[in-house]
């Protein structure tokens, strides 16, 4: 079977969601291609920092989240070897509880943008294989080889295939890298409340670090971060056994509320991750497009999960790729398809630097704050928190900018 279309979106995940919401926005009908057989949801939650919600204010998806999840009012991070307590208050940010921080479902946030997109726009059980460009009619187009052997056609290709991506490799991009630890994550839900404010909680001690985010009145989102070099899956994939391994073991030392949490998971929800994230200079001297082909998310910028930066960032690539397609439109609302090249580098241009600090920041966070002690790495505690620590807090209320809607798409 063979297939063409204008747009293509390769991955229906947080990115390729936002993506075509941004685009339907602009006038633009994208197909979204994803390999699963329903939105995937793995990672069960994610906290979503000011400049998320600034996104997904000009997606016009926030109000439907800001109903059902309350802001997060502080959050204290507790250094179980020295004892000492930090508070970062936020409920200080600019707008107030507009763009308040908030812990949200994957679920529902994959939903939210889902339910924005006309249907037919997602394409389920639609793995992509491989891609060539060629030339048809004087225009380049993508050639996308699907698994189940469909060809697909495409005028601009946009891969948000996530940290594996195979648009990624085809443009060429250095595979990403270990970060020498590993996740753990789930929810925990107490039939009857839980009890807890809505404040985040951090624990760290010697190379790990852990947190509670409540959700809700009766859900916590848990997760425990910690050294490992082993890189590849089964390091415990049965969910079972990986609770038990944090409650008997990793955490065996932490504040008895981490634990009883831990012990009301969902196993279902339940996985171990090993962190990886892409060097920062790939993406400042790497092709991020080629032609009228880039990527967006982890496909693009796969980062530690320190700052809570992936998903909001992949939602701002979404907000700007949108709107820099919407200048390559001519007045009847169709693509000035001559202009896409360029077009995706000024879109590249405006997100490369943004999120090569993104993953350097996360970085260096998880390394300063998990990294133990010792003489240099309390030296770089020092460098850190006297030079870094406000900038890198501060990069989570970054306004990625307006989408004007320019054409109605209500008929598509
Ligand atoms: C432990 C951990 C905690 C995190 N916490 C946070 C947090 O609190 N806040 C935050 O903002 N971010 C957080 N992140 C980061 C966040 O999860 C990612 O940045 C985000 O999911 C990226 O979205 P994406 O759409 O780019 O990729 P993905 O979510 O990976 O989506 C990619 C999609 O593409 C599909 N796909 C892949 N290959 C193909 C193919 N060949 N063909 C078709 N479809 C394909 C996949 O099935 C998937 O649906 C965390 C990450 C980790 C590991």
């Amino acid at each position: 079977m063979e297939i063409c279309e204008e747009v293509v979106i390769v991955g229906g995940g947080i990115a390729g969601l936002a993506t075509a919401v941004a685009l339907k926005r602009v006038g633009v009908r994208a197909l979204v291609l994803e390999r699963s057989d329903e939105l995937r949801a793995t990672g069960a939650a994610l906290t979503l920092f000011p400049n998320a919600w600034r996104a997904l204010h000009a997606l016009g998806v926030a109000h439907k989240l800001n109903a059902i999840y309350s802001s997060l009012t502080k959050g204290t991070v507790t250094n179980l070897v020295t004892g000492a307590t930090e508070t970062i208050v936020y409920a200080d940010t600019p707008d107030g509880d507009k763009l308040g921080v908030r812990a949200v479902h994957r679920k529902a946030l994959l939903e939210a943008l889902a339910e924005e997109l006309p249907s037919g726009t997602i394409r389920f059980s639609s793995k992509l294989a491989s891609v060539k460009t060629q030339t048809l009619e004087g225009s380049p187009n993508a050639v996308l080889h699907m698994e189940d052997d469909t060809t697909i056609k495409a005028k601009v290709l946009i891969g948000c295939d996530g940290v594996h991506s195979v648009m990624a490799q085809w443009l060429g991009l250095v595979s990403p890298v270990h970060a020498g630890r590993w996740s753990v994550r789930s929810l925990a839900i107490y039939p009857e409340g839980h009890g807890f404010n809505q404040e985040i909680q951090s624990f760290l001690s010697d190379g790990k670090r852990a947190g509670l985010v409540p959700l809700n009145d009766k859900e916590f989102y848990w997760f425990i971060n910690y050294k490992s070099s082993h890189r590849g899956e089964g390091a415990g994939s049965d969910p079972k056994l990986i609770q038990k391994d944090v409650i008997e073991n990793l955490a065996k030392d932490y504040p008895p509320i981490f634990l009883d949490v831990v012990r009301h998971a969902d196993l279902a929800t339940l996985t171990a991750t090993p962190l990886l994230f892409r060097y920062p200079w790939d993406l400042i001297f790497g092709n991020l497009c080629k032609g009228n082909v880039t990527v967006a998310g982890d496909a693009m910028h796969p980062m530690t999960p320190d700052l809570g930066q992936g998903g909001c960032s992949a939602l701002e690539d979404a907000v700007v790729l949108g709107r820099h397609i919407r200048n390559s439109l001519l007045r009847d609302g169709s693509i000035r398809y001559e202009s896409v090249g360029q077009v995706l580098e000024s879109y590249v241009k405006e997100r490369r630097w943004r999120v090569a600090g993104l993953i350097a920041g996360s970085y260096i966070s998880g390394w300063v704050r998990q990294g133990g002690s010792g003489l240099l790495v309390n030296f770089m505690k020092m460098v850190y928190y006297r030079f870094l620590y406000a900038r890198v807090l501060n990069a989570s209320n970054y306004d990625c900018g307006d989408l004007p809607a320019v054409f109605s798409t209500d008929s598509a």
